[in-house]
């Protein structure tokens, strides 16, 4: 997959400009508060279908405009002829998606179109920081694998709020039982299909984390991933999740109904899960040095690339926000030498990093490319 051009109209900072994009290394470069990271921001929205800066839709509206567009074109391998998908976002109503000039149902029909893997700052906190971190990761890599991945999880996500408020109804009104039903049911069988894909991707993380691992650091510590769920058990083939884990969840939804309703919160499900991470079998999070977790967590980053490539076929954009400069040169070539002939995109304050063959330099200045 490669990103052809993007054009942006009112875009945050960007007025009307359109960048074109190179197969190889492009990278966006200028002073702080330029308008580098917005661009990248405008890709990435294709990909996951909102801001990867938390920015609620109306944000990306450029100060005192009615509304913004993106426009990218990329191509997929060998298809012959390129993709163009549309954004269109006014501050008063809906959006509108396009593809090829014809309207989308709205995110879930996107995503998965233009895929790609985004590395920014936070990420080399994948370890340090919580489960909820490590949740979301999984999440946005299965969206753009599996369409159904997005329903199901929108409802589990759905289903867990009302419950939730439901839980603090009941410690001072009656609640009719049939609802408990209702909602454990649901939450069981959603949550066993989204643990179950949960489950097959961090097997696959494990593998392609310990290889890039080993190759990055050239030591011979090796990390494994487990994915940790109180209601499976990580030997558990998918169809047993879906079948076995479903009923043991559904059964402890109703078990602990009453502790929940305590604490007004769900206390089992898949909104509880996380990635154990261990380097040579021990707690990664508690005892490997700094370096080695970021070294981790780029490995981490990385394979969502490798898997993407492995389930469909092709390699997705790598998106790097101002990562690069973040880590020490020998990471940094690390992840050049390992990234090359795939596209990435890149932002950076220092040009002077980019010191390889055959980059597309692209400088920025004020939400344009300055000329
Ligand atoms: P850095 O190197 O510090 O990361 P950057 O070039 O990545 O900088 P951006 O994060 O892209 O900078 O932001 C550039 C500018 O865009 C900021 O000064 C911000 O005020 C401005 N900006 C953000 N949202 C909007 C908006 N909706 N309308 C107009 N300007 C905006
Ligand atoms: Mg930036």
């Amino acid at each position: 997959m490669k990103a052809l051009s993007i054009s942006y109209t009112n875009f945050r900072n960007v007025e009307n400009e359109r960048l074109t994009l190179c197969e190889g290394t492009n990278v966006i470069h200028g002073n702080n508060a330029q308008g580098k990271s917005n661009m990248l921001e405008g890709l990435y929205f294709f990909a996951r279908g909102r801001s990867f800066r938390g920015a609620k839709e109306k944000e990306l509206i450029r100060f005192g405009e009615k509304a913004c567009r993106l426009e990218l074109e990329y191509t997929c391998e060998g298809y012959k002829n390129s993709t163009t998908l549309t954004a269109e976002i006014p501050s008063q109503g809906k959006k509108n998606l396009m593809r090829n000039g014809a309207k989308l149902s709205g995110t879930k029909e996107m995503i998965g179109n233009f895929r790609a893997v985004l590395f920014c700052p936070a990420h080399l906190s994948l370890l340090d920081g919580g489960p909820a971190m490590r949740r979301s990761f999984l999440d946005i890599a299965l969206a753009q694998l599996y369409p159904a991945y997005i329903d199901s999880l929108s409802d589990y996500n759905k289903t867990l709020a009302q419950r939730n408020i439901l839980l603090k109804e009941a410690q001072t009104s009656k609640v009719d039982p049939y609802l408990w039903e209702v909602y454990a049911e649901r939450l069981a069988r959603e949550g066993a299909r989204l643990a179950a894909r949960r489950l097959a991707y961090v097997s696959e993380l494990s593998s392609a984390s310990a290889e890039l691992f080993s190759e990055m650091t050239m030591g011979r510590e090796v990390p494994t991933l487990t994915y940790k769920c109180d209601f499976i058990d990580e030997k558990m083939t998918a169809d047993e999740i879906i079948s076995e884990g479903e009923k043991t969840l559904y059964r402890l939804l109703t078990e602990n109904l009453e502790k929940d309703i305590r604490y007004s919160s769900t206390s089992y499900g898949i909104h509880r899960d996380d990635i154990a991470i261990k380097l040579n079998g021990k707690d990664a999070k508690l005892f490997a040095s700094q370096g080695q977790k970021r070294s981790l967590a780029l490995s981490m980053k990385l394979s969502e690339g490798e898997i993407a490539k492995k389930l469909t076929g092709e390699y997705p954009v790598f998106l790097l926000d101002d990562v690069l400069s973040e880590l020490d040169s020998s990471r940094r070539s690390f992840i050049l030498s390992r990234l090359s002939g795939r596209q990435i995109i890149v932002t950076s304050c220092e040009e002077e990093l980019f010191d390889i063959d055959d980059v597309n330099f692209i400088p920025i200045e004020g939400g344009r490319i300055a000329k």
